[in-house]
């Protein structure tokens, strides 16, 4: 699904002495089947940003177009259902949204909701415990006995076991260790790749950006400042710096590496000098 923000304003608290704008003018389209990372500091607008793709956040100003669905502040006959079918917004510690008494019925509760027979919400359950490195043998336990680790994977499968087109992660591996975040970051790759769907990433990890992005959207302040693939924003480095948006110790390390030895293979966003 295409999706297509314009002159999209959002304002928190609009007419109180609190007013906070949080969006200001964004004009931006992101193409179906792409993975889109968003990186800026905090209160920059991210949270608020991805918000609005599954209608969560209304505009106060502009409009968004997701495939074929319109939100805009005067839409009223919305098929909210439909678009949270469509749309599925994952915010930081999934795992908390976990409510049910076992993997199987937390993971089946969407495809359920969404119309499937159960038989057909038990082969989804399947293949999404699979996509997520479970084991079946789980499905029958309650998801509260299971490690953190497992217990973001289960709530993650639950999400997508509903099979949406568009997915909007917030901060999904935080807290984890590298490996784990790794492990986590490469299956949403591997469902973008596989089910042909557009993803938005919200993120303080560059090493995702760098890792695993089409393309890379920085905001500052509710605003778009750079917009384009790893090498057009990771060669603003003077824009980036004055964010507080470096690359990390162990990616500037690389790049001074390849700066070296002239290294033809290692990407160009690694050799840029300081
Ligand atoms: P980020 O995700 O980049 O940290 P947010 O979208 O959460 O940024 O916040 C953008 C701005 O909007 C910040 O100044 C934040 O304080 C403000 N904000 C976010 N949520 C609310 C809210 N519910 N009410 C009032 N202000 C909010």
């Amino acid at each position: 699904m295409d999706i297509i923000f314009n002159n999209v304003s959002h304002s928190y608290m609009k007419g109180t002495s609190l007013e906070k704008k949080a969006l200001n003018q964004l004009n931006i389209s992101i193409p179906s089947g792409s993975f889109t990372v968003v990186i800026g500091k905090t209160g920059s607008g991210k949270s608020t940003f991805i918000q609005h793709v599954n209608g969560l956040i209304k505009p106060t100003e502009g409009h968004i177009k997701v495939g074929q669905y319109r939100l805009s502040a005067k839409e009223k006959r919305m098929d909210m259902r439909s678009l949270r079918q469509d749309v599925a917004l994952l915010f930081q510690y999934p795992e908390h949204q976990l409510f049910e008494e076992t993997v199987e019925r937390d993971i089946c509760f969407g495809p359920l909701n969404f119309g499937l027979s159960a038989e057909e919400a038990k082969v989804r359950a399947l293949e999404s415990l699979a996509l997520v490195g479970l084991p079946e043998t789980i499905l029958g336990d309650s998801p509260f006995h299971l490690s953190g680790g497992q217990m973001r994977r289960v709530a993650i499968a639950g999400v997508l076991a509903s099979r949406p087109k568009v997915l909007l992660l917030d901060e999904p591996t935080a807290s984890l260790d590298p490996q784990g975040s790794q492990e986590i970051m490469d299956m949403f790759k591997e469902y973008q790749r596989t089910n042909g769907a557009t993803i938005i990433l919200v993120t303080h990890q560059m090493e995702h950006a760098v890792n695993y992005a089409d393309s890379i959207i920085v905001m500052n302040d509710g605003e778009i400042v750079l917009n384009g693939d790893r090498d057009q924003v990771f060669g603003q480095s003077a824009i980036l710096q004055s964010l507080g948006l470096e690359l990390p110790d162990s990616l500037r390390f690389i790049k001074k590496f390849a700066n070296a030895f002239s290294l033809a293979d290692v990407p160009s966003y690694y050799q840029r000098d300081e």
